[in-house]
């Protein structure tokens, strides 16, 4: 693929390497590519960042037909750029991408796009502890039509984002609400996607649960509202005395990079792993009788996050104590040992670009 690359003359001013948040600075460049049906996959090319221009019609904005990925760059020691498992995001990319019709999209295309796009803005990646450059890679229906059908042209875009911590000042703990009532997707729907539509549905049990003091909702099944789905937009674990356990993908759960790399890690650390479904009154019963040991969400945006209370079944119950559970920390050493190259890498998940 020759992509056409066409330089900003203004680059900006980058931001505060010690005042980050998150997903508000994009570099100078982003990477983009058309689709239209009967020619396939057009126009590769790298511009300065910039507003789309798009038609008020424009599918996307009406009926959501859209796919997203998150991954993220380490700045190496050495001044490389790391990437964890990037070929698997654009993989679950077009897997999601089936889902929605949208017209699959050549992973090592994607990988090339991506690879030009980072060094081009090498210098973005931020050094400072515990930061990354965050990598959103989107495809966007583009059809100026407001009517429901597979739209015939698409965007692909790649941005780029300068985040700080999401942990500034080590591992935290976070409250989590059961939201038993409305739901985020059901077998069937757009739950195994990495779409927009589920996070539009996702926004008001978001709302209620920090009304109520806690930071994340606990999604339960659709159809029984009886078993544990996913927790935000994180894969949920278990640590059971005798077990460490995720809901099975079954449909209506994200196979997340970050789960399939911790169930992996746990495993070799001599943890007994079981996919299963999880009913919400096992986690109750077991929090109250102490055989719940931890819990925690994994996502490439907090990696591991250690849920410290949860509530649900009209009471609130703390989980060890509330602290941050001795696996959790031990997975997330390695995990992000693992990505910033402190740690060796014996299962190859590092890409490195010189
Ligand atoms: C992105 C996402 C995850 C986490 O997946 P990772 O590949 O680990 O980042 C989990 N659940 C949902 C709903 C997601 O969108």
């Amino acid at each position: 693929m020759n992509i056409k690359v066409e330089m900003t003359k203004k680059p900006k001013q980058k931001p505060d390497q010690n005042n980050l948040s998150f997903g508000k600075v994009f570099t100078d460049h982003m990477f983009l590519y058309d689709y239209k049906r009967g020619e396939g996959w057009i126009n590769p090319r790298i511009e300065p960042y910039h507003a789309l221009s798009m038609d008020p019609s424009t599918m996307v904005l009406h009926y959501a037909q859209s796919v997203f990925e998150g991954l993220k760059a380490y700045h190496g020691a050495d001044g490389s750029i790391r990437l964890f498992r990037m070929r698997d995001n654009f993989e679950r990319m077009n897997r999601s991408d089936a889902r929605l019709c949208i017209p699959h999209i050549d992973v090592d295309e994607c990988l090339q796009a991506l690879t030009e796009l980072l060094k081009l803005d090498r210098d973005w990646i931020p050094s400072a502890p515990g930061t990354t450059l965050y990598i959103r890679p989107t495809v966007i229906a583009m059809d100026p039509y407001v009517g429901v059908k597979a739209s015939d042209t698409y965007t692909f875009f790649i941005i780029l984002s300068p985040v700080g911590a999401y942990y500034p000042k080590g591992l935290a703990p976070v409250g989590i609400y059961v939201e038993d009532s409305l739901v985020r997707t059901v077998k069937g729907g757009l739950g195994e996607a990495k779409t927009g539509g589920n996070y539009a549905a996702s926004i008001m049990a978001g709302e209620i649960a920090k009304e109520k003091g806690y930071e994340q909702v606990l999604w339960l099944d659709g159809a029984e509202h009886k078993y544990v789905d996913e927790v935000g937009s994180m894969n949920m674990f278990f640590r059971f005395k005798d077990e460490l356990t995720t809901p099975r993908l079954a449909g209506s759960v994200l196979d997340g990079i970050t789960r399939k790399s911790v169930i992996q890690l746990a495993a070799d650390m001599g943890e007994k792993v079981v996919e299963r479904d999880i009913p919400i009154a096992e986690v109750y019963e077991k929090a109250a009788s102490g055989d719940l040991i931890e819990a925690f969400g994994t996502g490439t945006a907090c990696v591991v996050s250690p849920v410290g209370k949860l509530f649900g079944g009209g009471r609130e119950y703390a989980i060890g104590n509330g602290d941050i559970g001795e696996l959790s920390q031990k997975l997330y050493d390695q995990l992000t040992g693992i990505q910033y190259g402190t740690m060796p890498d014996p299962y190859g998940w590092m890409t490195i670009i010189e």
